[in-house]
């Protein structure tokens, strides 16, 4: 029997991008995930949907696309009816594409309170936003509180190493470009990336040493402990130093080494709604 595992691609801050730049970026994520014969999930921001039709409704050819809040917004910061709106003008942006969208995830991954019974009365059938991860910030920003709304299922973000660190390409851009595949648990269930994460961002990459010593290693040292110091005070909106470390080329050889690997252990790829619809009505 083999494994089964989701691969989802968040379509968040694309506003920074041209159409252009969208398109050639989209391209890239789908050439890889035909060589590898992963069909994806996409989680876009409503305004988006409506932003990049086209686009939208290329990558619904052949994967599922699903819902990533309207604006990118912490939702926990909505007061109730300004939530209800909002997951409202989510689902009517698909609909207005003619695109079906079944599942949510929360911007930053921070989940407000009734969300399943908002989703549930909008048309999802589930929710993938929570990581039950040890990581200090994580925890007290992001507490853990599994979602129990019924015709709601939780799709949680898979965790590796002893911090349950999120299995995402932000954390194995950090353990650096090729030893992260040391750190990869035996099964890989649900991986995440982000879509502006295959554009270079301006921050030094690499291999990474502490004991390197020439000006890039240094400046990445600092960098990183910033980010570090950052992130561990809990700033949801993480600093471009640490999010900027080896984006671009780095990044997309990261999924390639990744995808290489799981071939190798038989994995078969189902898409999110895939997965909710057969933990809901068993076959
Ligand atoms: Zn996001």
């Amino acid at each position: 029997m083999s494994n089964q595992s989701c691969i989802t691609v968040d379509v968040d801050r694309i506003h920074q991008f041209n159409s252009e730049k969208v398109r050639t970026l989209t391209e890239i994520i789908m050439d890889l995930f035909s060589e590898y014969g992963v069909r994806g999930t996409f989680f876009i921001c409503g305004e988006s949907v409506l932003e990049h039709q086209d686009i939208i409704k290329w990558i619904a050819e052949d994967h599922e696309v699903a819902a990533h809040g309207y604006y990118h917004r912490n939702l926990k910061r909505l007061k109730p009816h300004e939530l209800r709106q909002e997951i409202r003008m989510t689902q009517e942006a698909f609909e207005r594409i003619g695109v079906e969208c079944l599942g949510f995830r929360c911007p930053h991954l921070v989940v407000p309170p009734y969300l399943g019974q908002i989703l549930s009365e909008n048309g999802f059938i589930y929710d993938s936003s929570q990581v039950d991860s040890l990581f200090v910030a994580q925890r007290l920003v992001f507490p853990f509180t599994r979602m129990k709304v019924d015709g709601i299922l939780e799709i949680p973000i898979q965790t590796f190493t002893a911090l349950k660190l999120p299995l995402s390409l932000s954390a194995l851009r950090l353990l650096g470009t090729t030893r992260f595949v040391n750190y990869l648990p035996d099964t890989v269930n649900h991986f995440y990336f982000h879509l502006w994460e295959f554009e270079r961002m301006g921050s030094p990459s690499g291999e990474f040493s502490w004991r390197g010593n020439t000006v890039h290693q240094i400046r990445m040292k600092q960098n990183l402990l910033r980010g570090f110091w950052d992130f561990m005070t809990g700033r949801p909106t993480s600093p471009a130093d640490l999010t900027g470390r080896n984006t671009g080329e780095d990044a997309i050889k990261i999924v390639h080494t990744l995808l290489r690997e799981l071939a190798q252990t038989g994995t078969r790829y189902v898409t999110c709604a895939e997965w909710a619809k057969a933990q809901i009505n068993p076959p």
